[in-house]
């Protein structure tokens, strides 16, 4: 089809020119051509269907390695393919079973882009203790990931995904669904937190894996929490070794690397922590607005410049003593300290019905999940800043979102708490979440008022909990560190633990939990490191030598 001049010019400027001349760099050396088809029914969601073929068009310009084309639904290389909704695209199918139903905009443009560098290279990437657990995979897997295009975690999965298809192309199928486009199959499946992953008609993840334990996953044929490396795992020698990668980690590793510490940062899951998930982020000094994902992408993208970071990586095992060894899922490090900077995790309500439910109408993450509840009736439960600022993003997501505060006076601060009035978003005061119900999914909540004495049944399609957090100190209770009566790591003010060589900085020490406070305990505990390595305040002062 030939182009009009309008669509040429909106493929020219649909991509930034400096993201345009680093994909172009990125795409020239790979060697195979990439064809990806875009199957759509006529005269539906025209405006998205354009948004996706000026995004493909765009791409052409990077590389004429990108052979695109577009059919309709009812051509006959559709049944060929298995094609049967609107929007699908569809990578090399000559080759591989990789299919992506819906459009990768948004976060889901990293799947597409890591999609297209696979085939053009043609190699799956995956690293070599994961390539040894699918060597062992022998039957065929049909992998379903089901993703939206405003959560930050789920490209990792659909990416572990479409390795795993590149990898083993005559048995491992992937089809990317993308739940704005196909809420029946999200229905079908009660995919509701993504990511979520399916091989067959097995649930096999609920989140996003490192690579290493989605393969697992997908060999057993059920969630694999642990990954034991082989024995003969690289190693990785370093001055300082930062567990966690969110903000106080990084900004250790900027410090730490600029003065002149050979410094790493291993992170378990992907960078950010919880600012990461945090829809907007409104005081972090220096910007105005930003979204939370996007603050630690500038983040990381600087720390990058002086530390190599090791994400998906959770650390298993330290061993203290000079050095000080630690092992990951993929590999061995040696190190003079380490900082563990490893934040603090959602916690959890305790509620019947809440751990049975997760992930089909109980989340954590409005960022996430919340575009699955658009028109539906969702609680909020939680009075704090994080609640508090995830009932206006579902809401402004257009879900009916009601908010459950277990007192009469909300923690958030002012303009949050107004804004939240302004929008006339209902607040059940004085009640708690007693039970959370339903059979496959959430259908209803009960609630106790302990005011009026009353109970009431509140029927909603999601909870949402967003009452605060508890600190990921297991690696720290392991190696013996002391913690504060309310289970925060015990520092000496200067971010010295117990243990000579070990250090803490961030959520995981308790204190004010801010971005900026975390930012700032990572600086003066990297400063403290560097002053220690430096002079070691742990060896004993020896006796002058007599002359
Ligand atoms: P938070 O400030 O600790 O608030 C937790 C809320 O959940 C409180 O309202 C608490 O009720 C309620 N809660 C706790 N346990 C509960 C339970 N078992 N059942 C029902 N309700 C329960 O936590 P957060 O809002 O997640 O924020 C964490 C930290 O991040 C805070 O320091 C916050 O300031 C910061 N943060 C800042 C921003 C921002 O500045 N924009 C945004 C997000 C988070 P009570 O009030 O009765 O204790």
């Amino acid at each position: 089809m030939k182009k009009s001049p309008s669509d040429a010019a909106a493929a020219e400027n649909f991509l930034p020119k400096d993201v345009q001349e680093q994909l172009k760099e990125v795409f020239r050396p790979l060697p195979n051509d990439i064809p990806v088809y875009l199957f759509s029914r006529k005269g539906e969601d025209q405006e998205e269907i354009q948004t996706g073929r000026n995004l493909m068009a765009a791409l052409q310009l990077v590389s004429d390695k990108i052979k695109f084309k577009e059919y309709d639904l009812g051509h006959q290389q559709a049944p060929k393919w298995g094609i049967d909704r609107s929007p699908t695209l569809v990578f090399a199918p000559e080759q591989y079973s990789i299919k992506y139903l819906g459009l990768p905009l948004g976060e889901e443009g990293r799947t597409l882009i890591e999609t297209l560098i696979l085939i053009g290279l043609g190699r799956s990437q995956l690293n070599d203790q994961a390539r040894k657990v699918m060597a062992r995979i022998n039957e065929p897997r049909q992998v379903r990931v089901f993703v939206s295009p405003s959560c930050p975690y789920c490209p990792q999965q659909a990416v572990n995904a479409v390795k795993a298809a590149i990898e083993k192309p005559g048995l491992v199928s992937v089809e990317i669904v993308d739940t704005n486009y196909n809420a029946d199959l999200a229905e079908r499946y009660q995919a509701f937190s993504v990511p979520q992953t399916w091989a067959g008609e097995v649930l096999i993840a609920r989140g996003a894996q490192p690579q290493e334990l989605f393969v697992s996953s997908l060999e057993q044929m059920e969630e694999q929490a642990y990954f034991i490396p082989a024995s003969d795992a690289p190693r990785v020698e370093a001055d300082l070794v930062i567990i966690g990668g969110g903000p106080a980690g990084l900004t250790a590793g900027i410090y730490a690397a600029r003065s002149g510490l050979k410094t790493v940062i291993v992170e378990r899951a992907n960078l950010g922590g919880q600012v990461a998930l945090t829809p907007v982020v409104e005081n972090y000094p220096g910007v105005k607005r930003i979204a939370g994902k996007d603050l630690v992408d500038i983040m990381a993208a600087h720390a990058l410049q002086y530390v190599k970071i090791f994400p998906r990586e959770p650390v298993m095992d330290i061993k203290l003593g000079r050095p000080i060894e630690l092992l990951t899922s993929l590999r061995r490090f040696s190190a003079r300290a380490v900082l563990l900077a490893t934040g603090a995790a959602h916690k959890k309500l305790g509620a019947p019905g809440e751990d049975r439910l997760a992930g089909r109408g109980v989340s954590y993450c409005s960022t996430c999940d919340g575009p699955l509840f658009k028109g539906k009736k969702v609680a909020m439960v939680g009075g704090g800043n994080s609640a508090v600022t995830e009932a206006l993003h579902l809401y402004h997501l257009g879900a009916q979102v009601t908010l459950i505060h277990r007192r009469e006076a909300l923690r958030a601060q002012e303009h949050l708490v107004q804004d939240l009035f302004d929008k006339k978003i209902p607040v059940l005061w004085n009640t708690e979440v007693k039970e959370i119900r339903g059979r496959e999914k959430v259908t209803e909540i009960e609630l106790y008022n302990h005011q009026t004495k009353k109970t009431e049944t509140l029927p909603v399609d999601g909870v949402f909990v967003s009452i605060g957090y508890t600190p990921e100190v297991e690696l720290a209770k392991k190696i013996g560190l002391d913690l504060t009566p309310e289970g925060y790591i015990q520092h000496d003010g200067r971010h010295r633990t117990n243990i000579p060589g070990v250090y803490s900085a961030g959520d995981v020490e308790g204190g004010y939990k801010q971005i900026v406070v975390a930012a700032g305990a990572g600086a003066a505990a990297a400063m403290t490191i560097f002053e220690d390595l430096t002079h070691p305040y742990w060896q004993e002062a020896r006796p002058a030598s007599r002359s």
